[in-house]
């Protein structure tokens, strides 16, 4: 049996009747809750007319028939948060039973001061049958509730008109919502026990179907469905095989690639039928989870304006509000911020403008940067000379402009700057955490002192925040965690939530104020085509607001996850080292072979044949999830984790 949840188009949709109707069909298999109430009680209108059924008191009963939140407020009342609610579901007096779960008004009521009803349907995660009235109207009202809960990945299981039967409405909203049944019910002829009992009897055959996708528990896919089958994958597979050429893999590359359909939360839908877990959020990129209702309506509504516009002598209000946002959260007054469209142009960016910076100054001779050993900044030129990887970039030595890589120790960047004096542009550092490196992990303790000993001799500090940003370390920004003030700081991947490709490099008032003159020559001569793109800044803009409108917490429930669950890892004997920073987690396995281990191919089938897609850097495994992640994905990532090394040893 399943619990499940009733909602409807509006008030009045006739939920309370469905209920009724379904508790005096099946008394002993389900009970009833509704946790909200105005007005006079359903749950006491349930218990009188159905006596048969355990009926849970509601959490909040309102006395005045109006909005809860209304009520509330008149009342002087406080409607808990969703998680709250949630946290008080009732258990059923009886293991072999369900709870009915009644909603009010529609699921865009407003459940309290900040949330939208929609968001306790979503926490509650049950399978859910959609009401509406088969007045005037039903086909348009069922339908725009289906579309909108589309957007927040809600399919119902089908829908119920209660009224007079209406062929014509539910051939329409069928040919409509191709994804599940439309069924009548009509209420009872009298409103008392006799009444409920007949009108239950009479419509036996369609409560038990309905009660069928209940029990099922299946709800109808949210996307259009894939079309192929396996030999549509397989095809698709050799043709990409002939015609692409995928980033960081061997042409040679013995596993063919995972065919990808969909994706929503933390998951990917593949063409062969299986669900894997992102671990790793798509390349750091996908920060909330994929396809964010909040996120996809923003990209929906700027769509039905926008496609693109350049970037030079025009502007929008998506780009100006953003780049409000974002200069809000830095740590100096006035800066300003250039767009670009990925990581390594935000960092191209940010070292052109140390040494421009540095030309306005008359300092010509400031041609060195000072990067980090595990550092990486990109895969262009100037990202390329900065990250410096023996591997990755060794063939383009001879191309690439002069570069002090030190260990992370501020030691030995007090000695590298008091050597090189006055030819050093700027100091970039990935702040807390370097990523591809193999996720490197150092103290903001540390980092602080870098900036300070930066600062003392004069050069520039680029926090180039493209992987750490978004909160993945704990706060918005890592270097806030140091407490300090770089010159230049480089955001990208999750700027737009992962949606669309955007970046920006932010400049503090000094470095801007360099570029502050009449003079033309002293122009930054940068820009993309697709700079500041206004779908991806309308997308950002909502993926900000929801950064900053509320306390982060999700960093700190999975980072206290992986302490927990990986702890235990810290004494196994293939494990050198155990590093642990907001939501990401890694795991350095004690084998030789660097990046190019052949471990590293093994460890992903095993993680896969887990449902868990991690591509571990090297012999470092990590997890890097999306905020989204359920309790229950954290749990498998982990297991798949364990078990990779388990095959190890
Ligand atoms: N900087 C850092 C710290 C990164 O991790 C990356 C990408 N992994 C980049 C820059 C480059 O970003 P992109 O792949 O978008 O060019």
């Amino acid at each position: 049996m399943t619990d499940f949840v009733v909602l409807g188009t509006d008030t009045d949709a006739g939920k309370t009747t469905l209920a009724l109707l379904w508790l005096a069909a099946f008394p002993d298999r389900y009970e009833y809750w509704k946790p909200l109430e105005t007005g006079d009680s359903d749950a006491g209108k349930i218990a009188r007319l159905v006596p048969a059924v355990h009926v849970h008191p509601p959490l909040l009963q309102l006395n005045r028939p109006v909005a809860p939140l209304l009520g509330a407020r008149e009342e002087g009342k406080t409607i808990p948060g969703a998680t709250e609610v949630i946290a008080a579901r009732p258990s059923c007096s009886q293991n072999d039973r369900s709870l009915l779960v009644e909603t009010f008004g529609s699921p865009f009521s407003p459940l309290n001061e900040s949330e939208l009803q929609i968001s306790l349907i979503k926490s509650l995660a049950m399978p859910s049958l959609l009401v509406s009235s088969s007045t005037v109207g039903a086909i348009g009202r069922t339908l725009q509730c289906l579309v909108s809960l589309g957007r927040y990945l809600i399919q119902p299981l089908a829908v119920v008109l209660i009224g007079k039967a209406d062929p014509f409405a539910i051939e329409q909203i069928e040919r409509h919502w191709s994804a599940g049944r439309v069924h009548s019910i009509q209420p009872p002829e009298t409103w008392d026990i006799q009444g409920v009992a007949l009108a239950a009897r009479e419509q036996k055959g369609v409560l038990e179907q309905v009660h069928a996708l209940v029990h099922g528990g299946q709800c109808p896919p949210l996307s259009s469905p894939w079309q192929g089958g396996v030999g549509e994958s397989e095809d698709l597979l050799e043709r990409d095989r002939r015609v692409i050429w995928h980033p960081y893999t061997s042409l040679r590359e013995p596993d063919p690639p995972l065919v990808s359909i969909g994706a929503h939360d933390e998951f990917i839908e593949l063409a062969d039928g299986r669900r894997v877990i992102d671990a790793i959020s798509s390349w750091w990129t996908i920060l909330h989870g994929h396809r964010h209702p909040v996120l996809m309506a923003a990209l929906a509504e700027a769509a039905s304006r926008f496609d693109h516009v350049h970037f030079a002598g025009v502007t929008h209000q998506n780009a100006i509000t953003l780049a409000e946002l974002l200069l809000g959260t830095a740590p100096w007054q006035n800066g300003r911020v250039f767009y670009s469209d990925n990581g390594s142009t935000t960092v191209e960016v940010a070292l052109k403008m140390a040494y421009q910076y540095w030309c306005h100054h008359g300092e010509t001779g400031r041609t060195i940067f000072v990067s980090f050993e595990n550092a990486y900044h990109g895969d262009t030129f100037g990202a390329m000379a900065v990250g410096r990887d023996p591997l990755f970039f060794a063939t383009y030595e001879p191309l690439l402009f002069q570069v002090e890589r030190i260990p992370v120790s501020p030691e030995r960047l007090r000695e590298t700057l008091h050597r090189l004096g006055d030819k050093v542009a700027a100091v970039i550092i990935e702040p807390l955490v370097q990523g591809a490196g193999g996720m490197c992990m150092h103290s903001p303790q540390v980092l602080h002192e870098l900036f300070e000993v930066t600062k003392k001799h004069g050069a520039l500090f680029i926090a180039d925040e493209v992987m750490t940003g978004g909160g993945r370390t704990g706060t918005l920004w890592a270097h806030q965690a140091a407490a300090i003030a770089p010159d230049l700081i480089c955001v990208a991947k999750t700027l737009a939530g992962g949606v669309l490709s955007l970046a920006a490099t932010l400049a503090s008032p000094a470095v801007v104020e360099a570029w502050d003159t009449d003079d033309r020559r002293r122009t930054f001569f940068h820009g993309h085509s697709f700079t500041a793109h206004p779908l991806a800044c309308a997308v950002a803009v909502a993926n900000l607001q929801m950064l900053t409108s509320a306390p982060l917490t999700a960093p700190r429930r999975i980072e206290s996850f992986w302490k927990e669950a990986l702890d235990p890892l810290r004494n196994h004997p293939k494990v050198r080292d155990l590093r642990i920073r907001g939501s990401i987690a890694a795991i350095e396995i004690d084998t030789p072979g660097g990046y190019l281990a052949e471990i590293n191919r093994e460890i992903r089938g095993i993680c896969l044949g887990e449902g868990v897609l991690l591509r571990p850097l090297g012999s470092v495994l990590y997890s890097m999830p999306p905020m989204c992640i359920s309790s229950d994905s954290l749990e498998k990532i982990a297991m798949a984790m364990k078990k990779a090394i388990e095959h190890l040893a």
